[in-house]
């Protein structure tokens, strides 16, 4: 499922749309991703109007168009966005295609667990959903303090399991979880009433540099992070501990639903 990172990596892939018209706005009616919205709606609301502006915001992403229209995305598990030329024919998985002078939006999602939301307002921070999400990890108001007592709230879940909460942690998904209580020494399984003072801090901060580090990775152009990380050996079984001097066998658990990665040396748990 895409992160922060990759939402933003997908986000631009509209980049070339910016500052045109939509002249025409394929829609597959049937489409699961609309939700309560009505294709006859997504039409009539976006067309003639101009792509202004997009942002992420943890997992969301929002498209802002010429007079106060903003639509939402999710990519729940496999949504996509890409734009193709005048002559690209789209198929059955591209729900929703917004033709400009020159170019297709496409919004692609073969297993349709993705969301659109279209809002018509003249605010100028866009609808109240959106105004109203938490503070994304690299804000000024992921805040030490704020974070403190986010986590403080939670005593007996899991690190990893909390890590996920997209209250607390938007755009923070399965791999950058991992990642975080690996690259802390933490294991995944640590409830967070345990955790000190100190150590919620050095989450803080680990969080936020994760957040930087994937997005400098993969938010422009997808490259493959380093070895030196643990995403590149997590995601098939077997795979070592790629810190220096450890080398031991990673291993999985399910860990509140979601398959957990961790290093039994690294992370031992105390
Ligand atoms: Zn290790």
């Amino acid at each position: 499922m895409p992160e922060l990172a990759e939402v933003e990596y997908y986000r631009k892939k509209w980049n070339p749309g910016l500052g045109q018209r939509v002249e025409k706005v394929l829609t597959r009616p049937k489409a699961r991703i609309y939700r309560d919205i009505p294709a006859p709606s997504i039409r009539k609301g976006l067309l003639g109007r101009t792509l202004v502006e997009s942002q992420t915001h943890g997992k969301q992403m929002m498209f802002t168009f010429s007079e106060g229209a903003w639509m939402g995305l999710h990519l729940g598990m496999t949504g996509k966005l890409f734009t193709e030329g005048l002559d690209y024919e789209p198929v059955k998985s591209d729900h929703l295609v917004l033709v400009t002078e020159t170019n297709q939006l496409v919004f692609s999602d073969y297993r349709m667990f993705g969301k659109l939301t279209l809002d018509l307002t003249e605010h100028e921070a866009g609808p109240e959903w959106w105004r109203e999400l938490p503070p994304r990890t690299l804000d000024r108001g992921f805040s030490k303090k704020a974070h403190a007592t986010f986590v403080r709230r939670f005593p007996r879940t899991p690190l990893k399991t909390l890590l996920l909460d997209q209250r607390g942690y938007p755009g923070i998904g399965n791999w950058m979880a991992d990642e975080i209580c690996w690259r802390l020494r933490i294991p995944p399984q640590t409830r967070v009433g345990e955790i000190d003072d100190e150590a919620l801090d050095a989450i803080w901060k680990m969080t936020r540099q994760v957040s930087r580090d994937a997005l400098r990775v993969i938010g422009d152009t997808w490259d493959t992070p380093p070895k030196s990380w643990l995403f590149t050996h997590r995601w098939k079984d077997g795979g070592s501990c790629p810190r220096r001097g450890c080398g031991v066998d990673l291993q999985r658990a399910d860990l509140r639903g979601r398959t957990t990665c961790w290093c039994p040396q690294c992370q031992a748990e105390g």
